[in-house]
């Protein structure tokens, strides 16, 4: 099966929101299948913006994904109940609006919040885990019901407690025990936290459902060290056919390059033309490695 190759819209823009439209039109454009997007910020927006983007993606021929890092007032591992329960309604929202944008994968910090809340002192996480277990039981069972796919992201020790290995994700997906509990692995965050990508991506087996690529310094894959020639190996090898989404963030400036620490510009000076035609060059190579 063809690999679905996307982009997270947030490379071109200082916040974490945008013209979806725009970046559709333009995804579709250089070359990508997909586009992810943040629905945060679609949360109360008339039904009529939900179906402009769903109508814009069918007319492109482009597969929409979601990927969010939850905020620490929705935490559902939290030590507070009230922020547990406003999380859990949260996330329902969520998961409402992209059924109405078609379904899909919504991937990111659903377990717990970005940035992680650390508490000094902590050798024992149990107590997050088991709370966040709980609290994802419900949701997956909604998401199932709404055609929506909840995808773990395993991150790395400085931006979350709870899964830094796809080892830990597939405890918990089996703790949580449904079919729209999943995995979300990104290369940044197992560059830092696997021992081998081969046995990460290979422990994750028929858990992962959405895959984030990206160099070690997050620019689009085929400008840095990463062995590409691995990692699509791996991802054959256990016949993975979901998206495989680029999600580089070059520039500083604005919400994004703050929240993501870009403290230099790794663009090389691009303009918006310039970082279309980075874009459009990592599409195609990622697409050759796949094969
Ligand atoms: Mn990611």
């Amino acid at each position: 099966m063809k690999h679905r190759i996307g982009i997270y819209f947030a490379y071109w823009t200082q916040e974490w929101d945008g013209d979806f439209i725009y970046y559709i039109d333009k995804a579709a454009r250089l070359g990508f299948d997909t586009l992810e997007i943040c629905p945060a910020n679609l949360i109360g927006q008339p039904e009529e913006k939900y179906r402009a983007i769903r109508r814009a993606a069918e007319d492109a021929g482009l597969d929409l994904t979601y990927c969010i890092g939850i905020a620490p007032q929705y935490d559902i591992s939290s030590e507070d109940a009230a922020i547990r329960r406003k999380g859990v309604a949260y996330q329902k929202q969520l998961i409402d609006i992209v059924e109405k944008m078609g379904g899909g994968p919504i991937g990111g910090i659903l377990y717990s919040c970005w940035p992680g809340a650390f508490t000094r002192g902590i050798t024992d996480k149990r107590p997050w885990w088991e709370r966040s277990v709980g609290h994802m039981r419900e949701l997956a069972s909604y998401a199932e019901d709404h055609g929506v796919t909840l995808c773990m992201e395993v991150v790395n020790r400085f931006e979350n407690i709870l899964l830094n290995t796809a080892e830990e994700a597939v405890r918990y997906c089996r703790e949580v025990d449904s079919p729209a509990c999943r995995i979300l692995l990104d290369t940044f965050h197992m560059n830092i936290e696997e021992d081998s990508f081969e046995e990460a991506i290979a422990a994750a087996g028929e858990l992962l459902y959405h895959f984030h690529i990206g160099e070690t310094n997050r620019k689009p894959p085929g400008l840095g060290k990463m062995n590409w020639d691995t990692i699509c190996g791996a991802l054959r090898g256990i016949g993975y056919t979901g998206h495989v989404v680029m999600e580089p963030f070059v520039r500083m400036g604005g919400t994004v390059g703050g929240d993501i620490k870009v403290w230099r510009d790794l663009s090389g000076g691009c303009d918006e033309n310039g970082l279309d035609r980075m874009a459009a060059d990592a599409c195609r190579f990622i697409r050759d490695m796949l094969g």
